[in-house]
């Protein structure tokens, strides 16, 4: 179950690995992007940990305000992405102050179909998409999540880039892990160990 503190610590968590791997986005956005997105995700989940003292009547309430606070504090193309995902999932969570596994895959759901849509973009491209979509596509309650997840950022090394910024680099994006990849998988993982 997913309840509201158990969702703000998911969100404490995510913010103390990013911070942890601030440098390391910053290495990878560095070599396929502009370099920023270490600083932009740190912003924003400062940003965020800063929210999370306020009372919120429901999940769908705190998951909003994540957004909004996404939204307005992270740089960058990730900003809109990472905000429009939290505020897309708002409406799915609702009312409800507890999740199951069911309704959080939902809600996750929610967030990866806004991701693509803001993006405009498809599995495939090397972007963060590439971890959100098949993390969640067949996600079962058995699953091992961290595993997963590590597995689908590996992949996205391999791959050209052809979305965004990164795909300039062409043929030389390939070899490097992606940045936004990367931290969706941060950002997923420290939901489902609160989801566990
Ligand atoms: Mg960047």
């Amino acid at each position: 179950m997913l309840t509201i503190d158990g969702f703000k610590q998911a969100l404490r968590h995510a913010q103390s690995e990013i911070e942890a791997n601030k440098d390391t986005l910053t290495d990878l956005d560095r070599a396929i992007g502009d370099g920023d997105h270490g600083i932009n995700m740190s912003r924003g989940f400062e940003a965020v940990v800063a929210v999370l003292d306020d009372d919120y009547a429901s999940l769908g309430d705190l998951s909003r305000k994540v957004g909004m606070t996404l939204m307005s504090k992270v740089g960058g193309a990730a900003g809109p992405l990472y905000g429009s995902a939290f505020v897309k999932a708002a409406p799915k969570f609702g009312d409800a102050t507890e999740a199951d596994f069911k309704l959080v895959k939902e809600a996750l759901l929610e967030a990866s179909t806004a991701i693509k849509a803001r993006g405009k973009s498809e599995v495939g491209q090397k972007t963060m998409v590439d971890v959100w979509e098949p993390f969640l596509s067949d996600l079962s309650e058995a699953d091992d999540f961290d595993a997963k997840l590590d597995r689908l950022v590996g992949e996205t090394e391999d791959m050209i880039a052809t979305k965004g910024r990164a795909s300039y680099f062409g043929e030389n994006s390939r070899g490097t892990v992606d940045p936004g990849a990367l931290s969706s998988s941060i950002v997923l993982k420290a939901i489902m160990k609160e989801v566990e």
